[in-house]
């Protein structure tokens, strides 16, 4: 699309130093940051919003995840993904497993809180457990992410 500003970073129009670059993704310094690490990781394909993906975008937004714990491993901030692939039944056990490692647990949800007291009784009480959560179908962004897991961490 001529009319979007991250596809004429993709395609180069606008120059931009990338700090991880692939055949489906690339990611660079915001060039306005609203947090110390402010990085945007996007699809070189031109998706308009999250809510106008599909099944086939499913691997896509995957490897972005991987992505995300990988750039902020390099900003020196050590993070584990868990994306359940189903809540029913729920995986107590495997975010049982989790918490015994005693390391802070963010959950980043798109409602004021329905999954993290599922979290909590996950790891009871071995791990803390945080919430980064907003409704009205906002989803919550990378930066807000990064911002919220330094302070966990006192970064
Ligand atoms: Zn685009």
């Amino acid at each position: 699309m001529s009319d979007c500003v991250f596809c004429s970073i993709v395609s180069g129009q606008i120059p931009t130093t990338f700090l991880y670059e692939d055949e489906e993704i690339v990611a660079f310094r915001d060039i306005n940051p609203r947090a110390p690490v402010h990085i945007l990781i996007i699809p070189k394909k031109h998706i308009p919003s999250l809510a106008q993906t599909s099944e086939e975008d499913l691997a896509l937004l995957g490897r972005m995840c991987l992505v995300v714990r990988q750039l902020a491993e390099k900003e020196g901030i050590r993070l584990g993904i868990f994306r359940p692939i189903t809540l029913w039944p729920f995986p107590y056990e495997a975010l049982g497993k989790i918490g015994e490692r005693g390391k802070p647990i963010l959950t980043v949800e798109m409602s004021l809180g329905q999954l993290v007291e599922d979290i909590r009784l996950s790891v009871l009480g071995k791990a803390p457990v945080h919430l980064l959560g907003h409704c009205g179908g906002v989803i919550p962004s990378e930066e807000e992410v990064f911002a919220e897991a330094k302070k966990i961490l006192g970064k």
